[in-house]
C-alpha cells in the first residue's frame, strides 16, 4: 500500500456509502482513463469478470469458437466455459506471448468469434500483427493486460487496442485493491452494458424489472477508495519493476535467458521471468525455498491442463519448453537491491 489509501477509505465511511455504488467507483474508473488513455471504463470485483463480461457482450455463445493464448493463467480462459463456448489453445513464439503466426492459421480453419490475447508477465503481445489478423478475419479482439497495466506499445496503453481491455487488481498484481478488475473500452455502449449486466441487469423501472440476467460483478466503493490511492502510485511502481529486472538480468546474464520486450515496447516487468539454459527451475526453486524465499514455476500451458485435454489447439512447442525451463522470481516493489543480490547469490551456489 502507499499511504493514501486509509484516508480515502475514511471517505468513504464517512459518506456511508459502502457498497458497489459511490463516487469512488468514478473516480477510480476515471483515473485508471487518465493513466491509460482508456475511452470509458466499469469497475468490476475482479478480472475474470470482466472478461466474462467482455464475452458476454460480444455475444459469445454456446458452440463459438475463441482463440487463446495457451502460455497463461486460468482466470484468462474459464470465462469461455462460462459462455458455454469453445477455447483453441494457441502456442508461444521467441516473445513468449501467443504466436500470430499460429492465429493466422487458427483463424483460418477456426472461423473464431474472439480472440483473447494475454500480455504475459506485463510485457506486450504482437498486438499490431493480431489487430491486424482480427480485421481481417473478422474476430473481435479482447486483451487481457491483468498482468499488464502500465505496459505500452508505441506509446499506447496494453488494454486499448482492442474492443475491450482487461485489468485486475488482484492482490499479487503490480497495483492491487485487495480484489479487483476492470473492463475498458472505446465503445460507450458496450461499458454502458458493462454496468448493466455487473449490477444484476436491473431495468429502468420503479420496481426490479428483468429482461434478462446479469451478475453481481460490479466493484465495493470501498475497494475503489484503494485503488484510487493505489493509481497514484502505478507510474512509481512500474519504474521500480523495471529495475528489478535490469538487477537481476545483470546478476545472472551467463546462466540464463530473460523474457524479451518485443520492438517499440515497454513492459510493466510485473514478474522478473527468465529460462535457465542449464539448471532445472523446479530444483532451483527447492533451494530457494529452503531459505525462505518464494519463487514460482512460469504458467503451466492450457493444453496441458487436464480440464482441456480434448480441446482444440495449434502448439508449436514453445511453451512446453517454456514451462520446463522457467521460473518466476522475487518481484515485489518492496525488496531491498541489497536482497536481489542475495537471490542471485543463492541461485548462482
Ligand atoms: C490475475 C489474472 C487474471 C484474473 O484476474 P483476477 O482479478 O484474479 O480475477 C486473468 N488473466 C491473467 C493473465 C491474470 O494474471
Amino acid at each position: 500500500m502507499s499511504g493514501k489509501e486509509l484516508d480515502y477509505i475514511k471517505e468513504v465511511f464517512d459518506s456511508n456509502y459502502i457498497a458497489p455504488v459511490g463516487e469512488f467507483i468514478e473516480r477510480f474508473e476515471r483515473a485508471v482513463c487518465d493513466f491509460t488513455k482508456a475511452k470509458y471504463a466499469c469497475a468490476l470485483v475482479n478480472g475474470t469478470s470482466a472478461i466474462h463480461l467482455a464475452l458476454r457482450i460480444l455475444g459469445v455463445k454456446n458452440g463459438d469458437k475463441v482463440l487463446t493464448s495457451t502460455f497463461t493463467f486460468i482466470g484468462s480462459v474459464a470465462p469461455i466455459l462460462f459462455q458455454n463456448a469453445e477455447p483453441v489453445f494457441i502456442d508461444s513464439d521467441e516473445s513468449w506471448n501467443i504466436d500470430p503466426n499460429l492465429v493466422e492459421e487458427a483463424a483460418k480453419k477456426e472461423k473464431p468469434k474472439a480472440l483473447i490475447v494475454t500480455h504475459l508477465y506485463g510485457q506486450m503481445a504482437k498486438i499490431e500483427d493480431l489487430l491486424f489478423l482480427s480485421k481481417k478475419y473478422g474476430f473481435y479482439l479482447i486483451e487481457d493486460a491483468a498482468e499488464a497495466l502500465g505496459a505500452i506499445f508505441k506509446g499506447k496503453h496494453a488494454g486499448t487496442f482492442g474492443d475491450f481491455g482487461v485489468y485486475s487488481f488482484n492482490g499479487n498484481k503490480i497495483i492491487t485493491t485487495s480484489s479487483g478488475g476492470m473492463l475498458v473500452s472505446s465503445n460507450e455502449e458496450w461499458i454502458k452494458q458493462a454496468k448493466f449486466l455487473s449490477t444484476q441487469a436491473k431495468e429502468d423501472y420503479p420496481w426490479y424489472e428483468h429482461k434478462t440476467f446479469g451478475y453481481n460483478y460490479r466493484m465495493s466503493n470501498v475497494l475503489a477508495a484503494i485503488g484510487v490511492a493505489q493509481m497514484e502510485v502505478l507510474g512509481d511502481r512500474v519504474m521500480r519493476k523495471r529495475e528489478i529486472f535490469e538487477i537481476y538480468k545483470g546478476e545472472l546474464e551467463d546462466i540464463a535467458d530473460f523474457m524479451p520486450e518485443i520492438e517499440n515496447s515497454k513492459g510493466n516487468r510485473w514478474l522478473t521471468t527468465l529460462t535457465f539454459k542449464e539448471r532445472n527451475p523446479f530444483e532451483v526453486i527447492k533451494i530457494l525455498e529452503k531459505r525462505n524465499i518464494e519463487a514460482r514455476p512460469l504458467w503451466k500451458p492450457m493444453h496441458l491442463q487436464p480440464l482441456f485435454k480434448n480441446a482444440k489447439s495449434y502448439i508449436s512447442g514453445v511453451s512446453e519448453r517454456l514451462f520446463e525451463k522457467g521460473i518466476c522470481l522475487p518481484s515485489g516493489t518492496s525488496l531491498k537491491n541489497s536482497e536481489i543480490k542475495e537471490i542471485c547469490g543463492i541461485i548462482k551456489g
